[in-house]
């Protein structure tokens, strides 16, 4: 009978092991880790700066920014905002190459029916407009640039 209890609860465990793991792939905004890029050093090098959430996790969503000390990367564009020290150069994923691009050559999908990070309202970025708008056109919200997205995610904050 103990034997039975132990091998039931060892299949539990592999079970829920699984589930986890097919729960972690079907998130929309994860990569495999072979195609994220880390610019941040040291053991946090895979978090977000500001929330500390896993960056592969949600990689199509994360901004890349230049700081004096060095690059930090941000799980999405609600932590940018967030974020107080000074930045330049600020790059989003470009969601189809799955590379950081200038937000200021971005075009940002808002409001789709793709999963948000830290946020209501989900944010994906694009190189072209019209990739963005096919996106749209598949998946709703509203194509914009940088500053419309950056005030979107500012009402995160106004609550
Ligand atoms: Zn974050």
């Amino acid at each position: 009978m103990k034997s039975l209890t132990l091998i039931v609860a060892f299949f539990s465990i592999l079970l829920s092991i699984n589930l986890q793991a097919d729960m972690k792939k079907l998130r929309f905004q994860t990569v495999d880790a072979n195609k994220t890029l880390l610019f941040q050093t040291g053991t946090n090098k895979n978090s977000c700066a500001i929330c500390g959430m896993h960056l592969q996790t949600f990689y199509k969503t994360s901004h890349l920014s230049d700081t004096k000390n060095g690059p930090k990367q941000y799980c999405s564009l609600h932590c940018v905002v967030a974020d107080a020290d000074f930045f330049e150069n600020l790059q989003v994923i470009d969601i189809n190459s799955l590379k950081y691009i200038s937000v200021t050559k971005a075009f940002y999908v808002v409001g789709s029916k793709k999963s948000a990070t830290m946020s209501r309202i989900s944010k994906y970025a694009f190189s072209t407009k019209q990739e963005a708008k096919e996106f749209a056109k598949e998946f709703g919200g509203e194509v914009m640039e940088f500053d419309g997205a950056y005030s979107v995610a500012k009402k995160d904050f106004m609550q």
